[in-house]
C-alpha cells in the first residue's frame, strides 16, 4: 500500500481517495475532516464536516450556524470508518479541541499532524504522539534559530513588567483563538486574579472556551472609557489592534505581544513592541525533531512552513522526506505575521 493512495495533494487541498474526504479542505467539500477551528483550517461551505466537538463549537460561533456544514463529532481516540479508512483523531496541543488525524488503510498508519506544539498548555489537551508508517509535520518555526524560553518564563517577563510599571496599562497583542485564553490562563495560573479588559473579537471564543471546563476567571469588554475608570491593568487584543485607534484609548501603555515571532526582534521593533513576548501554538525546531523521532515513522511528508532545514534533518537521519508544498495555511495565526 503506497502512501500516496491514501492521500494525495489536489488544488483543493489534501485529499483521501480510499475515503472520500478531504482534511482541512480549501474549498467547500462534500465531505471534510477539520483539524481546528482557525479560519485557514477550518473553511466555510462544506457539506459533511468530521472533528471533535471543541472545533464544531467554535466553528459555528465563527462561521455561523448554517455555513459550516453538517456535524459529526468524535472524541480523541475514538474511531470511525469512513469508505474503505478507519479515521482516529488524537489531541494536537495547539488550540482547544486541535486535532491530529490518524488513517488506517490496508495496514499502512499516517498521521496528519495538523498544527501542533508540545508545551504545556492549560487551555487544552497535551500532544499525543502517534506510532505511524507516514507523519505529516507543519514547519512553522521549522529553523535550527527557533528554540523557545519555557512558557512561564515569557508570563513572569509579563507580570513583572506590570509590577515595574503599574501607572501604565499593558495593552499585549494575542490571536482571538487559542492564543488569548492561553496567556489569560497562565496568567491565573500565576496568581493574577484581576479583571483583564478584552477587546470585543475574543470575548465570544472566551465564553466557548469556559463552556469546555477552561476557567479564564473575570474578563470584561474593553469601553471606550474603561481605561480611565478603573486603575491600570492588562488589556488583550489582536495584533492588528495594537497600533490601531482601538489601544490610544490606553494612554500611553505599554505595548506587548504575545508570538513564536517575537524572537526576531525586527518584528518586534517593526510593530512597535516594548514588550515581545516568545509565546507559540506551533512546534519549534527542538519540538519539530522531537515529535518525528517519537512517531517512529519511517517517512515524514511536510507542509506548511520552512521546510529545508527539516528535510535535510531528516535525510541525515536516514528519514525519508518530501516537501508537500501545502498553501493556504497562511491565514489566521502565526503564519500569518
Ligand atoms: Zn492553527
Ligand atoms: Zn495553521
Amino acid at each position: 500500500m503506497r502512501p500516496q493512495d491514501l492521500l494525495v495533494l489536489r488544488p483543493d487541498g489534501l485529499c483521501c481517495p480510499p475515503g472520500d474526504f478531504l482534511i482541512d479542505p480549501l474549498r467547500p467539500a462534500a465531505r471534510a475532516v477539520i483539524t481546528h477551528g482557525h479560519s485557514d483550517h477550518a473553511r466555510a461551505g462544506h457539506d459533511e464536516v468530521l472533528c471533535t466537538a471543541a472545533t464544531a463549537a467554535i466553528m459555528r460561533a465563527r462561521l455561523g450556524e448554517g455555513a459550516a456544514g453538517r456535524f459529526h463529532t468524535l472524541d480523541y481516540g475514538e474511531t470511525v470508518r469512513i469508505g474503505e479508512v478507519d479515521v482516529t483523531l488524537a489531541p494536537a496541543g495547539h488550540v482547544l479541541g486541535s486535532a491530529q488525524v490518524l488513517l488506517e488503510w490496508r495496514g499502512l498508519r499516517m498521521v496528519f499532524s495538523g498544527d501542533y506544539k508540545r508545551d504545556p498548555d492549560p487551555t487544552c489537551a497535551p500532544f499525543e504522539p502517534i506510532r505511524c508508517h507516514v507523519f505529516i509535520t507543519e514547519a512553522t518555526f521549522g529553523l535550527p534559530v527557533f528554540r523557545r524560553p519555557a512558557p512561564g518564563d515569557e508570563i513572569d517577563r509579563l507580570r513583572a513588567s506590570m509590577a515595574r510599571a503599574p501607572q501604565r496599562w499593558h495593552v499585549v497583542g494575542a490571536y482571538a483563538l487559542g492564543k488569548a485564553q492561553r496567556l489569560i490562563a497562565e496568567l491565573r495560573a500565576a496568581g493574577e486574579d484581576r479583571a483583564i479588559l478584552m477587546h470585543g473579537a475574543a470575548m465570544k471564543i472566551c465564553a466557548l472556551y469556559e463552556e469546555f471546563g477552561v476557567r479564564l476567571g473575570a474578563l470584561e469588554p474593553a469601553r471606550a472609557d474603561s481605561a480611565k475608570s478603573s486603575a491600570p491593568g492588562l488589556a488583550l487584543c489582536p495584533p492588528s489592534a495594537l497600533q490601531d485607534r482601538w489601544s490610544q484609548k490606553f494612554g500611553d501603555p505599554v505595548r506587548g505581544m504575545a508570538s513564536g515571532w517575537m524572537q526576531i526582534k525586527g518584528r518586534a521593533r517593526q510593530r512597535g513592541v516594548e514588550l515581545p513576548l516568545i509565546l507559540s501554538d506551533h512546534a519549534d525546531w527542538t519540538q519539530l525533531q522531537q515529535t518525528i523521532l517519537d512517531t517512529g515513522a519511517e517517512e515524514i511528508w511536510i507542509t506548511h512552513g520552512q521546510e529545508d532545514a527539516l528535510m535535510r534533518w531528516c535525510d541525515l537521519r536516514g528519514l525519508a522526506a518530501r516537501p508537500l508544498n501545502l498553501a493556504g495555511y497562511e491565514g489566521e495565526e502565526e503564519a500569518a505575521e
